[in-house]
């Protein structure tokens, strides 16, 4: 791959970055509105969607935003671009698509395949009830 490529796609990971970020700040923010406001509008299982979408949104960005940071980490390191598993280059075609990928098309259908599809939303235990209150 050559710099240039490598470039314009670590500006694409750096924006993303960007706005993964503000969207997490933005996401902070309007909890703390929630919790002055809306408690009185919603009923309670319209609060309970709310949080729990927000909160599910909020470790979806975050799991974003750790993939782009190794994304990143393997652009300094020279390692852009090469199947974390079998080492073999990720076409360029893939990476523009997903810039934060680290493993080649064959290895990720196989990583999927073992995971299992239809990830199914835990709801996490420690949801919402303590926010009603
Ligand atoms: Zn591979």
């Amino acid at each position: 791959m050559n710099t240039k490529t490598i470039q314009q796609l670590k500006q694409e990971l750096l924006d993303k970055k960007g706005t993964l970020s503000n969207m997490q700040a933005m996401n902070k923010q309007t909890d703390v509105e929630r919790d002055a406001s809306l408690t009185d509008v919603m009923d309670r299982s319209e609060v309970e969607e709310s949080w729990f979408n927000k909160e599910r949104m909020s470790q979806h960005w975050k799991v974003e935003l750790i993939q782009i940071d190794s994304a990143l980490q393997r652009i300094e390191a020279g390692t852009f671009g090469v199947c974390e598993e079998c080492d073999d280059e990720i076409p360029v075609k893939r990476l523009r698509v997903r810039p934060d990928a680290s493993l080649c098309l064959n290895c990720q259908e196989s990583a999927e395949r073992e995971l299992g599809h239809g990830h199914r939303m835990v709801r996490p235990s420690s949801a919402p009830t303590q926010f009603l209150q």
